[in-house]
């Protein structure tokens, strides 16, 4: 309920145009029924054989509703169809806001298919609630109000026996279906979405299911969802459908009470039987103001849950947050870290544990160890993906947490293993560094990562996931990414893993050439090179177990010598 009344709580900034689309819908239907009325006058009327002349008004009524109703119904699906997607539109950017804070730290426990389940199915089922469950109700209502005047004046009986079944069919058989129909729709929205990410897992993995040869089991799971799903659909199908025909049997059940209860007065010549037909076309006309009631409260249990899905990532704390009054970032200094410490939630062993070192402004420090030793993790604390536990890390004297987390980002240029390549031109992959850079600036920063072959396919398409790139072009892209940024710190994060001895060397002194007076944090475990550094810092288990330069550490014939040895494949 909770839930229910928050997706309602929306609508507040759209209470106007909610209520114009039910006073629409109201009209609509009114124009409905008026124009069966008027029918049933002229065609009784006619019967008794009247000049034209005495017929007029009843042609100018069906003329009028005939047109009014096809005319009011188009503006009633314009208004609460506008009103509804502004309500959606609103939601995704409220929703897509949420999440952003939240990556990475918050979304470890979400699979992409679910989050994105959540912000293009979940959002769009919404559009029920908004379309079917604030306008039709309040139409419905009007509608039902109007048939009681309108009988009401005539017999009072005959009025509430019509409210009564008219009661029964908009709001008794909806309740009474969703009672039956309790957990379908829900039940269905969650094999909707095992399905996705059955789908998801099956496009990105098909090559590791027919390497293991695990794509008919594979299928066989999804066939089994589909199975599932589809004996639900057909539950949900089958009282949806026994709804509808007690709706319809319940219109009937009307229009014989009010033949019951009037006839006799039509009798006794208190009603003439124009005015009963009249009446009874009425009754049957105003049945279609519950119509959009009828699958509604049946789904409402599945929007609220999708509703929840939303609000559970809406209401998550971010892990890392703006401080209220953010410091400037200072335009020089080096990077601290003094007695750092952090353990991953639901880890027992801390990933890093009381790290300290500094790099000054210009310097460059290399962090190498074996993998899972924490390095990474000192990136992604510099970054501020996490807050560190105990002990601190600085910039230019300040802690980073005085800053804005996405302006201390825009200072710090990432190079990682896993480049991201989104799905667009190399252009705007490349403009995602620096939105505003020229083309002459997008061309001279590819050739300086030696990517002068990309550079008549700027405009091209970069393919899923950067595919139409080689390893190496993808990762020199990621190099002219941070060679755009212009960042005064640049942090390398096994930034030449992926590539090849020879691509590696080409990459390497790109980057040296590019780096020139900027801070430099390089974590590796391939040890090439490692003489550019100033200081290297040997980490094991989060702990560091070595520090000085490449010539210190090899004289020191430990962990760090040993490492570079078996690399190298000689003895020290
Ligand atoms: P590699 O060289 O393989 O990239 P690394 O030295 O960079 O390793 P980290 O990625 O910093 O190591 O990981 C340090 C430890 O923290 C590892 O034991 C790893 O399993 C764990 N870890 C890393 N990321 C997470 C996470 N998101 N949640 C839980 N544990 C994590």
């Amino acid at each position: 309920m909770k839930t229910l009344l928050r997706l309602l709580g929306l609508t507040r900034p759209f209470a106007w145009w909610m209520l114009l689309a039910a006073l629409i819908g109201f009209a609509t239907v009114g124009s409905g029924i008026g124009l069966l009325m008027t029918s049933a006058w002229l065609i009784s009327r006619g019967a008794m054989l009247l000049p034209v002349s005495a017929l007029q008004s009843g042609i100018a009524g069906v003329r009028l509703f005939g047109a009014a109703r096809g005319f009011l119904r188009y503006a009633e699906r314009i208004v609460s169809h506008n009103t509804t997607f502004r309500i959606l539109t609103r939601l995704r950017l409220w929703f897509y806001e949420a999440v952003e804070p939240l990556a990475p730290a918050r979304l470890a426990s979400y699979r992409s298919a679910d989050l994105l389940k959540r912000i293009v199915d979940d959002i769009q089922g919404l559009e029920n609630i908004y379309s079917r469950v604030i306008a039709p109700p309040a139409t419905a209502l009007m509608v039902t109000a109007l048939m009681w005047m309108l009988i009401g004046r005539w017999s009072a009986g005959a009025a509430t026996g019509v409210l009564a079944c008219q009661l029964v069919a908009g709001a008794g058989l909806p309740a009474a279906a969703a009672i039956m129909a309790r957990g379908t729709a829900r039940r269905i929205a969650g094999l909707q979405a095992e399905q996705q990410l059955l789908a998801v897992d099956m496009v990105q993995g098909i090559g590791e299911l027919r390497v293991f040869g695990r794509l008919e089991a594979h299928l066989e799971r999804m066939r089994s969802a589909e199975e599932r799903k589809l004996a639900l659909e057909r539950k949900a199908a089958f009282i949806e459908g026994i709804q509808e025909t007690l709706s319809g049997l319940f219109m009937n059940a009307a229009v014989v009470w009010l033949l019951w209860q009037m006839l006799p007065m039509v009798r006794s010549g208190n009603v003439g039987t124009v005015t009963l037909t009249a009446l009874l076309f009425g009754v049957t006309a105003s049945f279609e103001a519950f119509q959009p009631l009828t699958g509604a409260v049946q789904h409402i249990e599945a929007d609220i849950r999708a509703g929840e899905r939303l609000f559970e990532i809406i209401d998550t704390e971010p892990e890392v947050k703006a401080p209220s009054r953010p410091e400037p970032f200072p335009s020089s200094g080096g990077i601290e870290a003094r007695g750092l410490s952090f353990t991953y939630p639901g880890s027992i062993r801390p990933a890093l544990d009381g790290i300290s070192f500094t790099i000054p402004q210009g310097g460059r420090l290399a962090i190498v160890g074996p993998s899972g030793a924490g390095k990474s993790t000192i990136a992604s604390l510099l970054v501020r993906f996490w807050n560190p536990a105990s002990g601190n890390l600085s910039i230019g004297g300040k802690e980073l947490a005085a800053f804005d987390p996405e302006e201390l980002r825009r200072h710090i240029a990432v190079v990682s293993q896993r480049t991201w390549i989104f799905g667009q031109s190399i252009r705007e992959n490349l403009l995602l560094a620096n939105p505003a850079a020229t083309d002459e600036e997008l061309k001279k920063a590819l050739s300086a990562a030696g990517l002068d072959s990309l550079l008549p396919r700027l405009d091209e398409w970069a393919g899923q996931h950067g595919m139409n790139l080689s390893g190496g072009e993808r990762q020199r892209l990621a190099i002219a990414r941070m060679i755009l940024q212009e960042a005064p710190f640049i942090v390398l994060d096994e930034a030449t893993a992926n590539l090849d001895a020879v691509t590696e060397q080409a990459v390497l002194d790109t980057i040296d050439r590019n780096s020139e007076g900027r801070t430099m944090l390089a974590i590796t475990h391939r040890l090439h090179r490692m003489e550019r550094f100033d200081r290297i810092l040997v980490l094991h288990e989060g702990r560091i177990v070595e520090s000085g330069t490449h010539e210190e550490l090899m004289a020191q014939k430990g962990f760090y010598a040993g490492m570079w040895s078996l690399q190298h494949e000689k003895n020290v």
